[in-house]
């Protein structure tokens, strides 16, 4: 008898007809993804757990080749040759575009940037000759590329993999970077033969995802403003009423105008209690941006769904961790990586301009890929010049 009948048996044995029709309901809905916290046990997935396993590598690219480690400084030579010779050294004059150096290449001695270097191998062009220092060095095959990014596991320059309208994927094509040889290293028999096939299925090497975000996509969501709380016609207690009831105690808009009239003898309809409600909204949002007042270094953010007229959202919260206060919270309709970072760039916000900001996260990766634009941002945005950990 199948493992799956003899289940069938053992339940009749254990359920009552009543209890059976609800487990059927519960597992429909698991079937249908109505329930999305449970999901069946996926088979392929315990046998293939690298398999489309998406990640985000923790370490953010390097943006010059890592061993150009100088001993002298150009600045300093430059100063000394004016100093000498009563003129500056001017730079290295290319008379035809073959002749020119890779905008990349600076001296491995001195530092000195491209301007100051010339090829002195004829036409070969693999030796280039500094100018300043006299250095003598080979070209390093990166330097022969234009490229932005280099591998922090190998320094290896990182090639635009993908390119999409808001994010470009870098990535580590370099067959011995430590960081590919290890994840291939995980995979187990079955993985490393579907990674024959299917190569692209597995993440093994460096990435590095590059977002390309507006102004306008990065505003924090905010509730519509309607008209003016100051407009409505009753008074400001009967309002503070209806939001207690309503909001604080969670009654529903047609219980709160019940008790108004019964218990306050104020007749109001459900409907001005839903008015009301949203021209508070607006407001209640502005007082919690201006005075959320001090939150911990330490924050945890997670996210949450919720039905907004019959559609799935997403709510973003970062809660302070001693104080609990809530310090930032966004609304998107996706859980990727905008929501996340316009969520960390809240909390970032509320804390002090001295404060060392740490967040804390669960495993959804659209947070560290949200860090590493957060970081790269930083240099044009004052707000966020809190160090990220
Ligand atoms: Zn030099
Ligand atoms: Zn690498």
């Amino acid at each position: 008898m199948k493992k799956s009948q003899r289940f069938v048996i053992w339940i009749c044995s254990k359920f009552t007809r009543k209890e059976i029709e609800q487990i059927i309901q519960g597992l429909l809905d698991v079937l249908k993804n109505r329930n999305p916290d449970i999901k069946p046990k996926d088979d392929f997935k315990e046998k293939h757990p690298n398999y489309r396993n998406f990640f985000v590598d923790p370490k953010a690219p390097l943006t010059s080749p890592p061993e150009l480690q100088q001993t002298l400084n150009y600045k300093e030579l430059l100063k000394n040759y004016i100093h000498l010779h009563g003129k500056p050294l001017s730079p290295v004059k290319s008379r035809s575009s073959k002749t020119r150096v890779s905008k990349k290449s600076t001296c491995t001695r001195c530092g000195a940037p491209a301007k100051y270097l010339y090829f002195n191998d004829g036409k070969k062009r693999s030796q280039l000759m500094c100018k300043i220092c006299s250095n003598l060095f080979s070209v390093h095959p990166r330097n022969k590329i234009d490229t932005k990014y280099f591998c922090p596991h190998c320094g290896y320059s990182l090639y635009l993999w993908k390119h999409r309208q808001e994010v470009s994927i870098y990535k580590c094509g370099n067959d011995n970077c430590p960081a590919y040889l290890s994840s291939k290293s995980t995979l187990n028999a079955k993985e490393k033969l579907l990674a024959k096939f299917k190569s692209s299925q597995f993440k093994l090497r460096y990435h590095f995802r590059e977002y390309h975000f507006t102004n306008e996509q990065l505003s924090l969501s905010a509730p519509q403003k309607v008209s003016t709380i100051l407009n409505i016609r009753k008074s400001l207690n009967t309002l503070c009423l209806a939001l207690t009831f309503h909001v604080s105690l969670g009654l529903s808009a047609r219980k709160t105008a019940f008790v108004l009239k019964n218990v306050f003898s104020i007749p109001a309809s459900y409907q001005t209690v839903l008015n009301y409600t949203k021209m508070a909204a607006s407001h209640a949002h502005k007082f919690n941006l201006h005075y959320k007042g001090d939150v911990d270094d330490t924050q945890a953010g997670d996210e949450t769904y919720i039905k907004i007229k019959g559609k799935r959202f997403y709510v973003f919260f970062f809660i302070s961790s001693v104080l609990k206060k809530i310090a930032s919270y966004h609304i998107a309709s996706s859980r990727e990586t905008l929501p996340a970072v316009i969520a960390m760039q809240e909390a970032i916000r509320t804390a002090k301009p001295y404060q060392k900001v740490k967040l804390i996260s669960d495993g959804n990766p659209s947070y560290p890929a949200g860090i590493h634009f957060i970081n790269q941002l930083r240099i044009k945005f004052k707000e966020l010049k809190k160090t990220l950990t």
